[in-house]
């Protein structure tokens, strides 16, 4: 039985040692999010889950796995939290469309978030009946998480980017031809908000640079799992400046995707 129970472990570890290295997870929520990362991969293999679907191939000779999370939190969640379970991925970028809040950004440019949370959660007063509704009164609620080492709950009002992903992006700046590059707040929430009080409110009151809808979710699932998190998001539509939804924004945001990318793989083969 020892015998028996050594050999395993010596053929575990044999193949262990055989096994590639993590991949990078590139995560968009849809088609058009994830139609030219899927196309940069060497020897793609797709894989499903429940309603997810992952990419599983190579860029410039390293592992690469192309998530599509679908739109919204819920799916944001449940789709990284496959990926980590399938991949353990080395680090997680999650990329895509918002809409811009802050006045000085224009479709095209990208916003590398620095932080991200969740905008849609609230805690409201009491107010009596036939006193109305006023949603510029809502608090934000912060996510509560549990630690894995030791059970304490902790309270987040934010998902902060890993500092060396966020500045390897931010690095890559000068490759980007359609807009800037800079860093910033994004909101997520399961919402299109287009009324520019509301979109205004927010920025002043809760700093936020973007609006989109997957990525604190993304960056909830890393923090609970220790992945190396970064969010890269371009502006498709800003109603500060009365510029409607482009999907070109989502091609152009792949294409610094894979720049950011490779240049990681570079500095990782080195
Ligand atoms: N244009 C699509 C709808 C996209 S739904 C259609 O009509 O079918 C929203 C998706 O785009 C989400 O994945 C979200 O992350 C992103 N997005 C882009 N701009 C947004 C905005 N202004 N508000 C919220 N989400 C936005």
């Amino acid at each position: 039985m020892l015998k028996q129970l050594s050999i395993a472990s010596l053929f575990f570890s044999a193949s262990a040692l055989a096994a590639v290295e993590p991949p990078i997870l590139i995560q968009g929520a849809m088609d058009i999010e994830t139609k030219v990362l899927i196309d940069a991969l060497d020897n793609p293999k797709e894989v499903t889950k429940g309603s997810w679907t992952f990419w599983e191939g190579e860029m410039a000779g390293y592992p690469v796995v192309v998530s599509r999370t679908e739109i919204g939190l819920a799916n944001a969640a449940a789709a990284t939290t496959l990926a980590v379970e399938m991949y353990q991925p080395l680090a997680i970028i999650n990329q895509g469309t918002a809409g811009g809040h802050d006045p000085a950004l224009f479709r095209g440019d990208i916003v590398v978030g620095e932080t991200s949370f969740n905008m849609g959660a609230y805690k409201v007063e009491y107010t009596e009946k036939g006193k109305g509704i006023h949603p510029e009164k809502w608090q934000h609620f912060d996510v509560v998480m549990r630690l894995r080492e030791n059970g304490e709950l902790v309270n987040h009002a934010y998902f902060a980017a890993d500092p060396a992903l966020l500045e390897h992006t931010l690095a890559q700046r000068d490759r980007y031809k359609h807009g800037n590059v800079v860093k910033g707040v994004i909101g997520t929430a399961d919402e299109w908000n287009r009324e520019l009080d509301r979109i205004n409110w927010f920025h002043n009151t809760l700093g936020t640079s973007v609006e989109e809808m997957e990525t604190s979710a993304a960056a909830l699932v890393a923090e609970a799992y220790k992945v190396p998190f970064v969010s890269i998001r371009i502006l498709s539509n800003t109603d500060q400046h009365q510029q409607d939804f482009d999907p070109a924004t989502a091609t152009n945001c792949q294409h610094f995707v894979i720049d950011v990318v490779t240049a990681l793989i570079k500095k990782q083969q080195e």
